[in-house]
């Protein structure tokens, strides 16, 4: 596995490259991690999908054309990227909480020698546990990692490293190319136990022996679960309503959560068009170096494609109240309108600029897709109940 391209044309490839293997090639095979060099039996299009350089819908429609009922294992995979996307919009509290909970432990390890000394033997891969190790070098190298290589790193550093997992969501947020709010923080706590609450992921060293087609072993592993404590949530809250293009003249903002320019041409008339210039940071340690490298080709990508797309100079804006302001009013436009932007580091960065825009009176509208729109608010409890609910996979194609 070389790492990918972040364009959209390399997104398309993948996507033809995988096809055959989306059915029942997919279905027997996908649990094994045999190595980043063999890597055929998973699509591998997660950042593509993270940053919208190609979506769901089009992946959905091109494995069902090929495959039929026989890729719904790999549909319920897909699925699972809108479930936790649906969930974390409405339990923003989780966000809140586990960003609060990080700052918190990044703050301690500085000044708590014993904890910051094996956090580092974690995230350098020196634990003597030689499938974690292992991992985290791939990380590190590749900035990717076979879901059952998550799960089972996620579950090491929980239980029998009785690491925090708030430390752990964060190393890995900042070091996947496909780093995704709330993937990565509901995976995290779907593995400590706390998404369905009291039901946490044990690793066996059987099963990674098993699962790694037996390249690797962990010694020592925890026997048992011990779930972290944490207080109640509060109740889930309804999504906020989808705005809708602008009336009045506008410029369109595209951010790394959403760069899927083609789906938004025919929809929007803007009359200027920016692209965010560089990743925002996924917290205060820096991110890995392939993430910021696909995040930043995939912004770049994304501002050819709006230039062509458009027929306009398109503009490359940092993500702050002062850069806007001055965009909008060098156009002339007094409103901007974005793909939606969910929870996460873009998200949070809004809602502080949003007084910029406020007291310049400049309106800032979000769309959502209407995938987004169907799919999120089914997701109010577990993920089987999610699937039942979204029914006939063609239904959500047809509905784009
Ligand atoms: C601890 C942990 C952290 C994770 N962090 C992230 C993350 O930051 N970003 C991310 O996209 N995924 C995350 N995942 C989910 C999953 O591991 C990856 O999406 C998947 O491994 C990506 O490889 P792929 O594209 O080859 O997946 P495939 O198996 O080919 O699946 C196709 C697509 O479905 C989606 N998908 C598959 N499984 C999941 C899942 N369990 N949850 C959500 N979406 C899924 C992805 O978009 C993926 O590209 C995490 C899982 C764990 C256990």
């Amino acid at each position: 596995m070389t790492i990918p391209l972040p364009t959209r044309e390399a997104g398309l490839r993948q996507l033809a490259l995988f096809l055959p293997h989306a059915g029942a090639d997919y279905q027997a095979r996908r649990n094994t991690d045999f190595g980043p060099d063999q890597r055929d039996n998973v699509s591998q299009l997660s950042g593509y999908l993270r940053h919208r350089l190609i979506d769901e819908v089009e992946v959905l429609r091109a494995v069902t054309a090929a495959h039929g009922p026989r890729c719904e294992t790999f549909v319920r995979e897909v699925l699972w990227r809108a479930y936790f996307k649906g969930y974390l919009e409405q339990r923003q509290q989780i966000w809140a909480r586990y960003r609060r909970e990080r700052d918190a432990w990044l703050e301690r390890l500085t000044s708590d020698a014993a904890l910051a000394s094996r956090y580092n033997e974690a995230i350098n891969g020196r634990t003597k546990i030689e499938a974690f190790d292992a991992f985290a070098q791939e990380i590190a190298s590749r900035g990717y990692l076979h879901n059952h290589a998550r799960m089972w790193l996620a579950s090491i550093w929980v239980f029998t490293l009785g690491l925090p997992w708030e430390l752990g969501a964060d190393w890995t947020f900042r070091q996947f190319l496909d780093g995704d709010a709330a993937s990565n923080t509901l995976s995290w706590r779907w593995v400590a136990g706390l998404h369905t609450r009291g039901k946490a992921y044990l690793a066996t060293r059987s099963n990674i022996e098993m699962h790694t087609d037996g390249r690797y072993s962990a010694s020592s592993l925890a026997g048992f679960a011990a779930i972290p404590e944490e207080p109640e949530l509060g109740p889930a809250q309804r999504l906020d309503g989808a705005e809708g293009w602008p009336k009045q003249p506008y410029g369109l903002l595209l951010g790394e959560d959403d760069l899927g320019v083609e789906a938004f041409v025919s929809k929007s008339e803007p009359v200027c068009v920016a692209v965010v210039d560089a990743p925002i940071a996924r917290s205060e340690l820096p991110m890995g170096e392939v993430a910021r490298g696909f995040a930043q080709g995939a912004l770049d990508d994304a501002a050819q494609r709006a230039e062509t797309l458009f027929g306009l100079r398109v503009s490359r804006i940092g993500l702050t109240g002062e850069a806007l302001v001055a965009w909008a009013q060098a156009a002339g436009v007094r409103a901007i309108a974005m793909p939606y932007v969910p929870q996460g580091p873009s998200r949070d960065r809004i809602e502080v600029l949003r007084k910029d825009l406020q007291r310049a009176g400049i309106a800032l509208a979000m769309q959502r897709r209407r995938y987004d729109e169907r799919l999120w608010p089914l997701a109010t409890k577990g993920y089987f109940a999610f699937r039942q609910g979204v029914g006939e996979i063609d239904r959500v194609i047809e509905g784009g």
